[in-house]
């Protein structure tokens, strides 16, 4: 796959505007929720109207979406409001019925994208038309295989192509439903920058209360768009009630958004600062959870000690894992001086949590 600006040509061509607003329902429901919805999500900056009609969902006899019989409320919705239709598809025939009823745009959901047999199947079925594909990243963190799902698309001559940043999996109790792991989708647009990257705060939060922040992170990262979902009466929704919104707050959402245009001299200074700086705290953020990773550890050793009445300092272990951190410093440009504080500061709070600590 080769950068190539045609990639994100569609863009400009549909005139969707910049950044791409996507919003609406998780599934369709009903054709007045779709109707509801969509008519109350006009008049702002929203250009495309996403509502699943097939869901993937996790345990059976869950709602599933109500199918096909949904294809003509969207057709209705480009009518009569003009938004452009977008939908997840997963199975060839899936495509073949959106094709069936004009739908233009479509996404590859997360769970598909990890399967590289089930994304073969429906990239030979977009073969030969012009619709407009975006990929969401696998719902497990590797790069490559959402890489190679894209990768898919494009050999099969959909040049209409972008990504959808979702987030990942995680098992661990967060404070997310699926993780950002920005790194992976930062290495993305490092890679291909001329394909579009848009984001979905909405399952990445997996609740209301974050999606403002997450979407602004992601435009401040100089993404090409949001895809936020919201409903006519959010707690009613058949599927992910918690993280929908009413399209009033959605559009008080969007029309807080900063969005930062790209002009020449001072305003590319800035946004090159503050694109390090979002890396900068993306960074942090792994750091900190690294070292409270590391102090779960540290308070399971002084469990272990304490049942064993081994004292907690063992200068000898000390003296290995602090010489390790000097050599690590001299090969990789940190100052020995850093080095010595940092370790002793994380020495100072070990020892604390092993004589302290009563969470592990
Ligand atoms: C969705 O967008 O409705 C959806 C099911 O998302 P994902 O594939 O990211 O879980
Ligand atoms: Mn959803």
């Amino acid at each position: 796959m080769e950068n190539d600006k045609q990639y994100r040509k569609w863009l400009d061509d549909m005139q969707l505007g910049h950044p791409l607003t996507v919003a609406g329902p998780c599934s369709a429901e009903t054709e007045e929720q779709v109707m509801d919805t969509a008519r109350a999500l006009t008049g702002g900056r929203v250009t495309v109207f996403r509502a699943g009609v097939w869901k993937p969902r996790t345990m059976p006899g869950n709602f599933e979406g109500v199918g096909e019989k949904a294809l003509p409320w969207l057709q209705r919705v480009k009518k009569e409001t003009g938004l452009e239709p977008f939908i997840e598809v997963a199975t060839p025939a899936h495509v073949e019925k959106a094709l069936k009823h004009n739908i233009k745009m479509m996404w590859i959901g997360a769970r598909t994208s990890a399967n590289p047999f089930a994304v073969q199947e429906l990239a030979d079925a977009l073969q030969g038309t012009n619709t407009i594909v975006m990929v969401k990243n696998p719902v497990n963190p590797d790069l490559d295989l959402w890489i190679g799902a894209v990768n898919r698309v494009v050999r099969a001559g959909i040049k209409n192509i972008g990504v959808i940043h979702r987030g990942f999996s995680v098992y661990q109790k967060s404070p997310y439903r699926n993780k950002p792991k920005w790194q992976i989708p930062l290495a993305f647009k490092r890679r291909f920058p001329d394909i579009p990257m848009i984001i979905d705060p909405s399952h990445i939060c997996g609740r209301r209360d974050c999606i403002f922040e997450v979407a602004q992170t992601a435009l401040d990262l100089r993404y090409d768009g949001v895809m936020i979902e919201s409903h006519i009466r959010p707690d009613e929704a058949w599927s992910d009630a918690k993280q929908q919104v009413t399209p009033e707050r959605l559009h008080q959402i969007i029309h807080d958004l900063t969005v930062r245009k790209e002009t020449p001299e001072d305003e590319t200074f800035r946004l090159n600062l503050l694109e390090l700086r979002r890396h900068i705290d993306i960074i942090d953020e792994q750091i900190f959870d690294l070292l409270a990773e590391r102090m779960q550890i540290v308070r399971q050793i002084g469990k272990l000690k304490k049942s064993r009445n081994i004292a907690i300092l063992q200068s000898k272990r000390w003296e290995e894992v602090f010489s390790r951190a000097m050599d690590y410093a001299r090969r990789h440009q940190i100052s020995e001086e850093f080095m010595r504080s940092f370790m002793n500061a994380l020495h100072e709070e070990s020892i604390f949590q092993q004589k302290n600590g009563k969470k592990s």
